[in-house]
């Protein structure tokens, strides 16, 4: 390694989620600022898709990625404990792991480590080698936004947040609607909850923040962050870097998958794709009113289908399968042979941008974490949001109600069962109508834009992020 680069190491927490966007962070500071990089991936032994993923990225003399096991926390939390405490424990318990890695460095430490949110523990190892220490948030600014002043929240609003009649106000942003806080948020009672607010609390301890968004994408948020003198005291006056999009591009492959062979046969923006993500499911029962609704729309659709679950939300979220066919049980009889013309069922895992990069999708029904947002945004999709945890009911609501590049249930899909009519009513309004085409232009207006921030706004901001590491070197 040329001593003459900023090394940085990026810790990244299980799940698809955050450590595919560290990865493509890492891939980006070497390959279009020169940086050395060290990833090192938390996983847990459940889920191929993260064995897979690194196992995509090409590593060399600037790029390397240590992946260590989570640690087990079976005998300190229960199975049924929320994701957002698992996480927690997992990343903490996993700390002495990630210290060892660091302690092993001992000819080229880095002079930088990064950690998604929920690697906060991990900045105790930078502290103990005299490393830099930053947060990268896979969300948006928006949610770090709420985030950053959730602790304030919790001194000020008495009872649950979702009993509140009125939104929250978060200084210089949009307001946050009971409806849409975040999940940990919606039981306080919980200990995930007070996780959280430990959680929020750590980040603004950083030296900064790298955000996964853009200048023009979310302009007002960005300067709440920078500028509001509350919000600016919060995270204690530390800067926001926008690194954003930060999201996987398509490449060509030589052998196209079964899907990508089908949407090759239909015409031009004339699917819908259907997934709820990595960690995603719904219930049985409104398994069967999508299935209903995507056959009375008539549009042509890819549905990536998971094992239905009681309630639905977040029950895959450490064990992503596939590849086994789908049962025709979780569907209303004869729905397969009925759109046998019309639609692709994939089982639980689908190359998904290589999907929303076809000439043939027209529209994304998706769960709306963030990276699928991204990839639906710099891909021109526009969307139909289905928002199911975390903070995507945040990001339902800046895609329909902000950038209007996305319709929505009338009520929130965690609160009730959407029937079918309502199901081919917006997928009918974004594929085919008047209203639609508003909907479909800006969702080609966001994609130029998104574009634009890579070599743009967020270039500079990274740039700017590596001379001010430079600087207190
Ligand atoms: N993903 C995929 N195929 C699938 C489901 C998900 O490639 O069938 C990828 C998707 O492209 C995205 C990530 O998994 O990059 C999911 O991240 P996101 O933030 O959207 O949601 P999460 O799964 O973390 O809730």
């Amino acid at each position: 390694m040329a001593t003459n680069k900023l090394h940085i190491a990026i810790v990244s927490s299980p799940g698809i989620g955050h450590l595919s966007p560290v990865l493509l962070l890492a891939d980006r500071l070497v390959n279009n600022h020169n940086l050395h990089v060290t990833v090192i991936a938390v996983t847990t032994s459940t889920s191929a898709a993260q064995s897979q993923l690194i196992s995509s990225i090409t590593t060399n003399n600037h790029l390397s990625v240590i992946q260590i096991p989570a640690a087990d926390i079976s005998s300190i939390v229960a199975p049924d404990a929320k994701i957002v405490t698992q996480l927690c424990v997992m990343m903490k318990e996993t700390v002495p792991s990630i210290r060892s890695v660091i302690s092993a460095m001992d000819q080229h430490r880095p002079h930088v480590l990064i950690g998604d949110i929920f690697a906060y523990e991990s900045w105790v190892v930078a502290e103990e080698f005299g490393m830099q220490k930053f947060v990268f948030v896979t969300s948006n600014a928006w949610f770090t936004g709420l985030f950053v002043y959730s602790p304030v929240l919790d001194k000020k609003v008495v009872g649950q947040y979702v009993d509140q009649t009125q939104g929250f106000e978060i200084p210089g942003c949009r307001h946050v609607s009971p409806d849409d806080v975040v999940d940990p948020m919606m039981d306080r009672a919980d200990d995930s909850y007070r996780a959280y607010l430990d959680q929020a609390v750590r980040v603004t301890l950083t030296d900064g923040m790298l955000i996964n968004t853009w200048e023009d994408l979310e302009p007002q948020s960005l300067d709440a962050l920078r500028n509001n003198d509350i919000l600016r005291s919060v995270v204690n006056n530390k800067p926001v870097y926008t690194v954003g999009p930060i999201s996987r591009r398509s490449e060509p492959v030589d052998v196209k998958s079964g899907v990508i062979e089908w949407l090759e046969k239909q015409p031009e923006n004339s699917v819908l794709y259907v997934s709820f993500g990595s960690g995603g499911t719904i219930s049985h029962e409104q398994t069967k009113e999508l299935a209903w609704g995507l056959e009375m729309s008539q549009q042509r659709f890819v549905w990536v289908v998971k094992p239905p679950t009681g309630k639905g939300s977040d029950g895959s979220y450490f064990s992503q399968m596939g590849g086994t066919p789908v049962p025709p049980d979780y569907f209303p009889d004869g729905f397969m042979t009925r759109t046998q013309k019309l639609g692709f069922l994939v089982s639980s895992w689908a190359p998904q941008v290589e999907i929303l990069n076809h000439k043939s999708v027209g529209g994304f029904l998706t769960h709306c974490g963030w990276n699928s947002t991204l990839e639906s945004i710099t891909s021109g999709v526009p969307m139909i949001v289905w928002p199911l945890y975390a903070e995507q009911r945040m990001n339902a609501t800046m895609l329909t109600d902000e950038l209007e590049v996305a319709v929505g249930p009338a009520v929130l899909p965690t609160k009730k069962v959407v029937g079918r009519e309502e199901i081919e009513k917006m997928i009918r309004v974004l594929m085919e109508s008047r209203k639609g085409k508003t909907i479909r232009d800006n969702a080609k207006m966001l994609q130029e834009s998104s574009d634009k921030a890579i070599k743009g706004s967020s270039g500079i901001s990274i740039r700017k992020f590596i001379e001010d590491c430079w600087s207190r070197i």
